[in-house]
């Protein structure tokens, strides 16, 4: 049945990339060459995954000890707009997997995509009622279903105030949670770095508009090639073309709300006030209308502020910069936030020692957003609880089960 949905969503790929373009505003090709093989391919993984579970058998005088995942319940699965249908599948995939039924609770400002998941997968023949779909806002709908005592487990993925929330909810029941949350990511660019590749890489961080929770938004570099960086990614991000999320030459779609916008702006604007200089960007795009911000890049911010310790959620980076390791480590880590991190350096020894101090779920170098469904993902700090990925999912959405067989030869008739 999970390969018949991942079928599924391969076959209505087309239709599912537009609406979801329609409803949030990312770019349709992203959502045609990224998000909708993704989907397809989190189903396919935790399917094959599931053959694959094997803790091996333990030995203890005799006693063979069988370690086993059984289903746990009724698995609850509240998710967040800017990535709906990829980040709903990749706890939805697993959970079923696992042999658990699933409540989902698509976000209300983009639900459509859960939906059409319902559709695909009652074609793919899941019985009734082992996927099924509450649409409705957070208070109406989420908050009720994180309370259920029903539930066996609660997935959650949002921001840090409403985890807060579901978390406090779900500890009523003592129902185990997984929160992935939000970050407020470094990428550091250290003088022996590639230049082009951590430049290319930094100005990839306007992807979806910002709106992307493991974006490196803080650009740490080293002061000694601070002015070549800039003046080199101030250069790319000239040539990003904004506009309609559905033309395929469109770098940089609108931000999902006027409401949310505001938000955005609010950011900038507090942060401006409070001596944060422009090097790009700070204001809304009159030019095109609608809404679109301008990618932003702001320098000088001081120490602390809002903006370098909030999470924006929109195309909003700052620009810091370091003397030495010591410095960059204590910047890298000065949020509570724990997500990911990325740096860019020529030296293999430097990416192992920072690594090691960078508070993070995930540490890329000299990369970025590559992540194989075997390895963990979550976050560190006010990121997240758990983590999920390849057996790391079926410990959080199965029951785990230790049976122990007596020696051989146990009757006691003997
Ligand atoms: P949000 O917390 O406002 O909403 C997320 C979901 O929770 C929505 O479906 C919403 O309806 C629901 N909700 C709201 N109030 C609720 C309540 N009281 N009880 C239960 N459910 C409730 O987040 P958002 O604005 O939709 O998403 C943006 C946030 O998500 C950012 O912080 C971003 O970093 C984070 N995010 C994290 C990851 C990750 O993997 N760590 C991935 C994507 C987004």
């Amino acid at each position: 049945a999970l390969n018949a949905i991942a079928d599924g969503i391969e076959r209505r790929a087309e239709d599912l990339a537009q609406v979801e373009t329609c409803d949030n505003g990312a770019l349709l090709r992203s959502h045609r060459r990224g998000v909708m093989p993704r989907a397809a391919h989190n189903f396919r993984f935790f399917a094959d995954w599931l053959g694959r579970l094997d803790a091996g058998d333990l030995e203890i005088s005799g006693h063979r000890e069988q370690v086993s995942w059984a289903p746990s319940g009724v698995t609850a699965v509240i998710t967040p707009w800017n990535a709906p249908l990829m980040l709903a599948t990749w706890r939805i995939a697993p959970a079923l997997a696992a042999g658990n039924t699933v409540v989902a609770k698509p976000p209300e400002w983009a639900p459509l995509t859960a939906s059409l998941l319902a559709d695909i997968t009652a074609e793919a023949g899941l019985p009734d009622g082992v996927f099924n779909v509450v649409q409705g806002t957070g208070t109406e709908a989420g908050a009720p279903l994180a309370a259920h005592p029903d539930l066996a487990r609660v997935c959650f993925t949002g921001s840090v105030a409403t985890g807060r929330l579901v978390a406090a909810a779900a500890g009523a029941q003592l129902t185990p949670v997984s929160l992935e949350l939000g970050g407020k990511s470094p990428l550091l660019v250290f003088a022996d770095a590639d230049l082009d590749l951590a430049v290319r890489h930094a100005v990839g961080q306007y992807d979806n508009a910002g709106q992307v929770c493991l974006a490196g938004t803080r650009l740490l570099v080293d002061e000694r090639i601070a002015g070549e960086f800039t003046a080199r990614f101030l250069d790319a991000a000239a040539a990003l073309r904004q506009g309609d999320p559905r033309d395929e030459d469109t770098d940089m779609g609108p931000n999902i709300t006027r409401q949310h916008l505001e938000r955005v702006d609010g950011f900038v604007r507090r942060a401006v006030a409070a001596g944060a200089r422009p090097l790009l960007g700070g204001t809304v795009n009159a030019d095109l209308g609608g809404l679109y911000y301008r990618p932003t890049l702001l320098a000088d911010a001081k120490p602390g502020s809002e903006i370098l310790t909030e999470e924006v959620f929109g195309p909003v980076l700052t620009l810091q910069t370091f003397s030495g390791e010591d410095e960059a480590v204590a910047l890298a880590n000065s949020t509570r936030y724990g997500l990911a991190a990325t740096m860019f350096t020529g030296d293999h020894d430097r990416a192992e020692r920072v690594s090691a101090r960078l508070v993070a779920g995930t540490v890329w170098v000299n990369c970025f957003f590559v992540r194989d469904l075997r390895a963990p993902f979550g976050g560190a700090g006010l990121s997240g609880i758990g983590r999920e990925g390849g057996t790391w999912s079926f410990d959080f959405y199965g029951d785990v089960k230790n049976t122990v067989y007596a020696p051989e030869g146990w009757r006691s008739d003997g």
